[in-house]
């Protein structure tokens, strides 16, 4: 078969699946329709027309999943030892590799990224599982002296932490999911899923896939509904050990307050509003596309999209101009349309957020120097924004200090690097980041003055899990990738033995 059979062959399927009449959970290795009976409505945010049922969760469908993932994690899965866990992580990314056209139409159709932009992301996705199949291999502990009289030998262990509640927003399931699902089979935990109940497609498809390539039952299950109903009962359940979290900073204060229950572990990864410093000396050939894509990239739903665009004074009108320039050659349209670089917004009530944002800057006296509007014409009944850009605004605006979640960049210039520094740092969030610059000295001045979690140097958005990924402040905690993420879905053990 041709790659073009190939893919025809995946999109059919990918049709097939979404032409189901009601997208159920998926518990110990079944479809489970809604305890309520109810279901939720998602739509295609590229015509505004329903796609999908899902399945309303509430506590009793929680409830169901949470036994399900306790009674796989107690049974034969607690025996399946580092290579088996390895082989299965290698064998789920043969089949992720054969079946991503399958995914990405899901996906597309589900939260609206372009389908140009998904496919460039497979390789990260095959390298995220390549990261957590050799992670599977490499869980160890230490011996260690101590100070105990007589023959007493001690060590650690290293033991898998149990149920995990997975949380996860909708502006990349298809890719986020990997980071729960990934570090869950290399450790050795279950888990319940909770998708955003704007995009649950693709993480209710890839449970099903996984469980055909041979997860056992049990193991990765996904309950949909609202975060209130089923992301509250999963954030406060008894049973649930810990909660792996990636969304807005408002809803990881509500999932700190819910887990006190029973003290879980928390990761949250939260929102952000990062500053891209461009400096004079800057390669602005690498720049201008660098920091432009570093907002517009996913329509601007991107946690460390660098909304805040630091440019010294001296070159603000060169980069503003040739800014514009690169912002032609971006093309909006439909998740599936061949041509575009970038999809609408996810919904009507994002996008009116994003809208009001616009106003906010206006009426606080910054410049819309472009976009700002919906667009209409053969896209009108999606929610399609143009990319935006922001002149004039000063750190204290509400555009330089609030998530606005959506393309709107802001310029803000500087002076010196003590000055871009100070306001990369004036910020509640401490996320992402970035300094162009030729000289290595000021790029490594920046590096070490900005607080926060991911600095790019040169260009902006690399994500490698041996390297990681994490944020500080209201951005919350707990690093994506490198060993210190496997490390939290595993606990110590401190031995002693008398011999
Ligand atoms: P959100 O906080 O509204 O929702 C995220 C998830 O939490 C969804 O599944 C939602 O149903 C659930 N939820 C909502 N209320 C809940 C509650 N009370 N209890 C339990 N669960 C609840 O976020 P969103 O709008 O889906 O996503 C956008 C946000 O995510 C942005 O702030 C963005 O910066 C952030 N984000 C952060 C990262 C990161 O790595 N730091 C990555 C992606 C997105």
């Amino acid at each position: 078969m041709t790659t073009s059979q190939q893919h025809f062959t995946l999109r059919e399927q990918a049709q097939r699946f979404l032409s189901r009449e009601v997208h159920h959970h998926f518990i110990d290795g079944q479809r489970v329709p809604a305890n309520s009976g109810q279901t939720l409505t998602t739509v295609n945010p590229s015509t505004g027309e329903a796609l999908a049922l899902l399945g309303a969760g509430d506590q009793f469908d929680v409830e169901r999943a949470v036994v399900a993932a306790r009674t796989a994690f107690n049974g034969p899965w607690s025996t399946w030892t580092p290579y088996d866990r390895q082989a299965l992580l290698t064998r789920i990314a043969q089949i992720l590799d054969e079946r991503f056209e399958e995914l990405i139409q899901i996906e597309a159709l589900d939260m609206g990224a372009p389908v140009t932009r998904l496919r460039n992301t497979k390789p990260a996705l095959l390298k995220m599982l390549s990261f957590f199949a050799s992670q599977a291999a490499n869980i160890s502990g230490e011996t260690l002296m101590n100070g105990i009289p007589g023959n007493v030998t001690t060590m650690t262990l290293k033991a898998p932490v149990g149920v995990i509640g997975g949380i996860i927003p909708w502006n990349g399931p298809l890719n986020s999911q990997f980071w729960i699902i990934g570090a869950v089979l290399a450790s050795g935990c279950t888990t319940v899923l909770k998708p955003s109940e704007d995009a649950s497609l693709s993480v209710l498809r890839v449970a099903e896939v996984l469980h055909e390539a041979g997860t056992p039952a049990g193991v990765i299950n996904v309950v949909t509904g609202l975060g209130k109903d089923a992301g509250h009962a999963l954030a406060s359940h008894p049973d649930v050990d810990r909660i792996a979290f990636t969304g807005s900073t408002q809803t990881g204060r509500s999932i700190i307050q819910a887990s006190a229950v029973n003290i879980k572990k928390l990761q949250l990864e939260l929102g952000g509003k990062s500053a891209d410093i461009v400096c004079s000396d800057a390669d602005l050939d690498k720049a201008v596309p660098g920091a432009a894509m570093g907002v517009f990239a996913n329509s601007g739903q991107i946690c460390f999209a660098g909304t805040r665009v630091l440019v010294q004074r001296p070159i603000v009108d060169e980069f503003t101009e040739r800014l514009l320039q690169f912002m032609d050659s971006l093309r909006v349209g439909h998740s599936l349309d061949d041509a575009a670089t970038l999809g609408p917004i996810i919904s009507q009530p994002q996008l009116d957020k994003v809208l009001s944002y616009i106003d906010v800057g206006r009426n606080e006296g910054a410049e819309l120097l472009r976009g700002g509007h919906r667009l209409g014409g053969e896209l009108g009944n999606g929610y399609f924004l143009q990319p935006s850009v922001f002149t004039g605004v000063t750190n204290q605006m509400r555009i330089a200090r609030e998530e606005i979640f959506g393309p709107v960049l802001s310029i803000l210039p500087f002076d010196d690097v003590d000055e871009a520094i100070a306001i990369a740092n004036d910020s509640d969030y401490g996320l992402g980041g970035a300094v162009w610059s030729q000289s290595l000295s000021t790029a490594l001045r920046v590096v070490h003055g900005v607080h926060t979690g991911t600095m790019w140097v040169n260009c902006y958005g690399y994500i490698d899990p041996l390297v990681g990924f994490s944020g500080t402040k209201l951005s919350g905690y707990g690093s994506k990738g490198s060993a210190a993420h496997m490390d939290t879905y595993l606990y110590t053990k401190s031995v002693y033995m008398e011999l």
